[in-house]
This record gives C-alpha cells, structure tokens and sequence, in this order.
C-alpha cells in the first residue's frame, strides 16, 4: 500500500511525484517553521518542475481544508468517544489539534495537490 509507485506513498512521504527518489521540501522536518514550506525548484533526480505555474501552491488551499476536516474529525472521535471530555474540552482538543499539526496539514495538502497533477513514471526512477 506505502509502496514506491502509489500516489499514496508521494503524498506521506512528500517524494517527488514523478520519481520517488528525492523529498520536494529542503527540510524534511515541517516543524522548522521558517522552512516549512520551503521547496526545491526541481527534483535533482528527474528534473521535473515542482511549481508548474505562478502561484501553484496557492491551490493547495483547496486540499487543506477537508485534510484539517479529517484531523480536527480524529480528535473529536478521540477526545469524545475515548476520553468522555465535555464539550468544551473537545473544542479544545480540536483547536489544539489543527495549530500543533498545521506544519503536518499544509505539507499534506501541497503532496495531495501535486500529486493531482503529476503522476508517477517508472522509467525516471532510480535503477
Ligand atoms: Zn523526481
């Protein structure tokens, strides 16, 4: 399921979505704040072009907002169903949730973004 060649195994990892070889962010840890969204220009591998137009990312926007729907889901069904919390302390945990793993949202919804557009090609990857 996490193999190279599934889209899913790009967007977890944010590999290049062409090759797999090589991570599009130049810090691989997204709690760096400053470079948290600092990307390379081209994979080193195959070359491909991660921003393809002016303002690409910008559509990532899209993508953040059900990817924080599902965060902000597993720490209503944790916090309420698991741990009985009142109400008030599940809106907590939710707010909690999406500003400790906002680093983690917006990568994903970069990898899930480009990952619609790109696609995986087996003769670019590394023998
Ligand atoms: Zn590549």
């Amino acid at each position: 399921m996490f193999k190279k060649g599934t889209k899913l195994y790009s967007i977890l990892t944010g590999t290049c979505p062409k090759c797999h070889e090589e991570s599009m962010f130049k810090n691989k840890n997204p709690y760096i704040l400053s470079e948290a969204l600092s990307m390379h220009e081209h994979c080193s591998n195959c070359k491909t072009k991660y921003k393809i137009e002016p303002s690409f990312f910008y559509g990532s926007m899209y993508v953040s907002y059900p990817v924080g729907i599902a965060f902000a889901t597993v720490a209503f069904v944790i916090s309420f169903f698991v741990f009985n919390a009142s109400i008030h302390i599940v809106f907590t945990s939710i707010i909690a949730t999406l500003i400790v793993c906002m680093p983690i949202i917006l990568r994903l919804s970069r990898n899930i973004w480009i990952n619609f557009f790109m696609h995986y090609d087996k003769s670019l990857a590394k023998k």
